[in-house]
């Protein structure tokens, strides 16, 4: 069954310079998959990341999320039950990991089984354990390699148990020789926790490499009204 469904979806930005649109006519993930999402800088896939992670409204088409018809919470402007969905259904991991520097790695990763309402602290341990970060628990961001620090962000996605896991440019601040490591990591801890993974990269071999399956978009140059499109479409 989908665990994600877009149909006719469209976000456009204005822009002074530059207007552009962001097409998707049709694109499903199933429980579980994993898929990159591959395009140049500015084709959109933050874009599209920031409507899967409940956090922008797209202008027009339909949305299944869980089995929730989002379109409609954005609609009705139910906030609170969009925030609700996506912590406890969704989790994230941010270009440069996005820890809070005066936690340690162990209460980082804690944070978002808190706001899920979920601890499990066995949980955070076998993560911890399986990344390799089990005798970092104890220690802030800074006495962190960046490499272990991108690991501590993997673990928080998913140490809430969500359904979904966006990751935008997650190997961005890694060295080119962990950025594969990092990639097979993500793919390998979410398909271990049932949950479907979404990478944006501008690097399609390198998501290929790490095994993942590559949607490209297509990019259209200025129309007549100036508007540069970009289309992920999977049908
Ligand atoms: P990518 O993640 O692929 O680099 P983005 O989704 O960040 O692409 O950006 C796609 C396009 O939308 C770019 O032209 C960018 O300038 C524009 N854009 C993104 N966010 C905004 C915003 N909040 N306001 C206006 N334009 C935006
Ligand atoms: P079926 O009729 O075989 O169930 P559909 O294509 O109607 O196939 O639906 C498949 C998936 O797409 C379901 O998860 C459903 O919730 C979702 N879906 C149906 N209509 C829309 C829509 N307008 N926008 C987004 N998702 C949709």
């Amino acid at each position: 069954t989908a665990l994600l469904s877009l149909r006719d979806v469209r976000k456009a930005y204005r822009g002074d310079a530059a207007p552009f649109a962001l097409e998707v006519p049709r694109f499903e993930l199933a429980e579980g998959e994993a898929l990159a999402l591959a395009g140049p800088s500015g084709s959109g896939k933050s874009t599209l990341l920031m409507m899967l992670a409940l956090a922008a409204p797209p202008d027009a088409g339909g949305f299944v999320f869980a089995g929730t018809d989002i379109m409609r919470l954005w609609r009705g402007a139910r906030r609170d039950a969009l925030a609700a969905l996506r912590a406890r259904r969704i989790g994230v991991v941010p270009q440069t990991g996005g820890l809070l520097s005066y936690l340690t790695a162990e209460a980082n990763i804690a944070l978002t089984q808190r706001i899920a309402g979920r601890r499990d602290a066995a949980r955070l341990r076998m993560l911890a354990e399986e990344l390799g970060i089990a005798a970092q628990l104890g220690r802030r961001p800074a006495e962190l390699s960046v490499g272990q620090r991108q690991r501590v962000a993997i673990a928080r996605a998913l140490a809430h148990r969500p359904a979904l896991v966006l990751a935008d440019e997650p190997t961005a601040s890694v060295h080119p020789e962990l950025a594969d490591a990092v990639l097979a990591l993500l793919r390998r801890e979410c398909a271990a926790s049932g949950a479907a993974l979404l990478v944006a990269t501008h690097d399609p071999d390198r998501a290929a490499r790490a095994g993942y399956p590559v949607l490209a978009c297509a990019t259209h140059a200025p129309d007549a009204s100036g508007v540069a499109r970009s289309v992920f479409d999977r049908p």
